[in-house]
């Protein structure tokens, strides 16, 4: 184990900037592994815990990435006469290329000697956040080696991949260890964002080093979640929960809305560890049934769920008849409903998606389902850039019932605040107030209404009395209640434009 009190060191001048006296965090040793970021005192929920910068940061460059992006500030950039002048084979934006961080980038990758410098390539980008490693101070260098890393036999591959995409590329034993060491903490510890789709639809992705980040453990359930500020992409992180003095500080590295199994494999093939959390020991996950499927029992309603979570293959009960199916079988389901759904999400329309999701799905695939709980969240996603084929209402029903959903699911897992919480309440807020603002004029509407339709009786009241008064004198003749409609409506009609403005009025 990495010695806390020297990581602690090391993150301390790392967070320097930030001057911040009383820390309300130390690294201490963990309970759930190794070494963690404890809570030195009493944190309430919202409350900002710590803020960090990247030791780290660059493009991901990943396969379904566009390259247009520039290599220091981030920015989509036109997609052509995006590469450097210069020859270093990295996109960059006018104004990054006259910065100091460039000159450093770009001096390093032109004496490297790209093979085709004007053209992107995505190896090449994606090398240069661990290359800048290279760059750094002792201490910054000995605060990378002072997290943990995956040192497995694939973490000398991205490297060694990037070597062939340069003529000179070094073969200095020390600066390559140096950067297969970075991939490896990278990879561990890293941090992967994708950019929400831009308007073209084109989407990047960029991978950073968050340093106290790194050393937050993981929890399926997490204490605390974070926000970037977008000027600095600094991270800041605060209590999801309430959290008690000495309580250890949780992030989480996958997924909220996966189920046990999905998440097991995912830690474990990725970052290397099981996790033991109550969320994973409880195979109905708290009650949200994230990966609950129906019986294969048609008689029967019960829910099905794994009987555990630490095997890749376990078998799975009904929770009401107890009757047992294998694992291939529940997959066969899983597989069954995933391929019908995806194939509505991936479809054009919204509105039938929609509309299978409310009044289709149900009837295959419990509602807590992860692949239902998924395609929901895309179709509020979709719903926050446009309404597609969608009417008003049903744009606005959706979001409060799918907003509603998500949340009761959150609000059964135990999540405390998160960014898609706050996303959350806000649309539902959104939309009550606009349901509110439409009745209130639906209402005034009624009363309009009404005041029309009682100065239209009062009106015929007059008429009838006036017709009697007048066929009075001649003859005894039963009093005519009312007159012909055709006589009435342009009198109806007086009164209700005389009716109008006192309505407004009220
Ligand atoms: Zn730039
Ligand atoms: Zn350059
Ligand atoms: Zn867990
Ligand atoms: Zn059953």
């Amino acid at each position: 184990m990495i010695c806390p009190k020297r990581t602690s060191e090391l993150l301390d001048l790392h967070l320097a900037p930030f001057k911040d006296k009383d820390p309300a965090w130390e690294v201490g040793v963990s309970k759930i592994a190794g070494r963690g970021v404890m809570a030195t005192r009493q944190l309430k929920r919202g409350e900002i815990i710590f803020q960090d910068s990247p030791l780290l940061i660059g493009l991901a460059a990943q396969e379904e990435d566009t390259l247009n992006a520039c290599s220091i500030c981030l920015k989509m950039l036109p997609d052509t006469r995006f590469m450097c002048r210069q020859g270093c084979g990295l996109p960059i934006c006018s104004l990054c290329a006259k910065k100091k961080q460039h000159k450093s980038d770009c001096d390093m990758f032109k004496s490297w000697g790209p093979n085709e410098p004007d053209v992107a390539n995505s190896v090449i980008i994606r090398l240069l956040c661990v290359a800048r490693a290279i760059n750094l101070t002792k201490d910054q260098r000995d605060l990378i080696y002072c997290l943990q890393a995956n040192l497995d036999n694939n973490h000398r591959t991205e490297v060694r991949n990037a070597a062939k995409c340069f003529k000179n590329f070094p073969t200095d034993k020390k600066l390559v260890e140096i950067m297969n060491r970075t991939v490896a903490v990278l990879r561990t510890n890293g941090f992967d964002k994708t950019t929400d789709r831009t308007t073209d639809n084109q989407e990047f992705s960029y991978r950073a080093l968050y340093p106290l980040f790194a050393v937050m453990n993981h929890d399926c359930i997490p204490n605390s979640y974070y926000t970037f500020e977008e000027k600095t992409n600094n991270m800041i992180v605060r209590a999801a929960v309430d959290i008690a003095e000495g309580e250890e500080i949780t992030t989480t590295y996958t997924k909220l809305f996966t189920g046990n199994i999905a998440r097991h494999l995912y830690l474990k093939m990725k970052k290397g560890f099981t996790c033991k959390c109550p969320r994973c020991s409880d195979p109905t996950e708290k009650g949200a049934y994230i990966s609950g499927l129906y019986c294969r029992d048609t008689k029967c309603s019960g829910l099905v769920v794994p009987e555990t979570t630490g095997l890749p293959h376990p078998n799975w009960n009904c929770l009401v008849c107890k009757q047992k199916s294998t694992h291939a079988q529940m997959m066969k389901s899983q597989d069954f409903a995933s391929g019908a759904i995806n194939a509505k999400v991936n479809s054009n329309s919204l509105r039938t998606l929609v509309h299978y999701l409310n009044e289709k799905s149900d009837s295959f695939i419990p509602s807590s389902n992860y692949v239902v709980i998924d395609a929901k969240m895309s179709v509020l996603q979709r719903l926050a850039h446009g309404r597609e084929d969608c009417n008003e209402d049903l744009v606005s029903s959706t979001r409060l019932r799918y907003s509603r959903d998500i949340m009761q699911i959150m609000d059964k897992l135990g999540l405390g605040d998160s960014l898609l919480r706050t996303q959350l309440e806000q649309q539902l807020h959104k939309e009550e107030e606009r349901r509110a603002k439409k009745q209130l004029e639906l209402a005034a509407k009624q009363r309009q209404l009404a005041d029309l339709e009682q100065r239209a009786a009062e009106a015929d009241k007059l008429i009838a009395l006036a017709l009697a008064a007048d066929d009075g004198a001649a003859a005894a003749v039963p009093p005519v209640p009312v007159a012909e409609p055709a006589a009435l409506a342009p009198i109806a009609g007086e009164a209700a434009a005389l009716a109008a403005p006192t309505a407004e009025q009220a």
